[in-house]
């Protein structure tokens, strides 16, 4: 078929390191008669760090959603790789290890220590050894600047620190892809700067990632490319001193303003 020619090509290309690891084509969603993302494009290469920007209601989150299957597309098509995520024969829960997300709000179990936060997903979905997560949790830990946390219970931890552990529960699957939603807008200025500072090395190890954020000095330093959304449709993409700097269009100007 034509499908299958054009998916050999594709994995081909991939092979050679010449594809965007994340592809999203046309991707559609509407919650009753609302549509939130009508006809969403975008490529991601393979270490680049996309910003997601735009005013509250814009499709951001439902976007990121879609990426991991947290929400179901209606229409359109996403691919990690050779392998399409929207595919009704992929499984949800592999496509959350290879795409971890972290969420504004911090969803730690409150009952479980920071390490047995991480191990538990290790043993559970990974089938670790008690003694493999310990040790794949304690050196996540250490990569947020948390190894001596790993006893302490959420609540004995900064809104900072419950974070990192977020980050490190999503970063010990060994993920290809980090989402990051709003991670810091709960924080203090103060704790966001640690957790920007997590997010920081990530982007130095060359992670690749997709970050909704309104942190612009996290845009600015980190950033390979801004893409501006607003009602559910992209306005405007590009690396961020263009952005910033000289947007094409208006609306975008505004939007930066507006934030600054
Ligand atoms: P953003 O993250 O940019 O603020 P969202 O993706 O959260 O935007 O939301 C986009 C629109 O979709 C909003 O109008 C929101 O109310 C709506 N929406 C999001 N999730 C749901 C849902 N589960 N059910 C109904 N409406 C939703
Ligand atoms: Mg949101």
């Amino acid at each position: 078929t034509t499908d299958g020619t054009v998916r050999e090509r594709d994995a081909d290309a991939s092979a050679r390191g010449t594809e965007p690891l994340l592809r999203i084509e046309d991707v559609h969603k509407s919650y009753g008669d609302e549509e939130v993302l009508r006809g969403i494009d975008l490529e991601i290469d393979r270490g680049d760090v996309e910003v997601l920007v735009g005013p509250s209601g814009s499709g951001k989150s439902t976007l990121l959603r879609c990426l991991n299957r947290l929400t179901e597309v209606d229409s359109g098509h996403i691919y990690l790789g050779d392998t399409e995520v929207t595919a009704p024969d992929t499984d949800p829960n592999a496509v959350r290890q290879q795409i971890g997300m972290v969420f504004q709000d911090i969803n730690l179990f409150a009952h479980l220590t920071a390490r047995k936060n991480i191990t538990l997903g290790l043993r559970k979905v990974r089938g670790l050894s008690a003694e493999e997560a310990r040790q794949r949790a304690d050196s996540e830990l250490e990569r947020v600047g948390l190894a001596d946390q790993a006893d302490s219970y959420p609540a004995q931890l900064s809104g900072g620190q419950k974070q990192r552990v977020g980050i490190a529960r999503a970063l010990a699957m060994d993920p290809e892809v980090m989402l990051f939603d709003e991670p810091t807008s709960a924080l203090d200025p103060e704790l966001s700067n640690e957790v920007l500072e997590v997010m920081q090395g990530l982007v130095a190890e060359g992670m690749t990632m997709v970050v909704v954020t309104h942190e612009m000095r996290f845009a600015r330093g980190g950033a390979d490319e801004i893409t501006f959304l607003a009602d559910g449709a992209i306005v405007e993409r590009g690396p961020p001193e263009k952005l910033f700097e000289n947007p094409e269009r208006e609306r975008t100007k505004r939007f930066f303003e507006s934030i600054r």
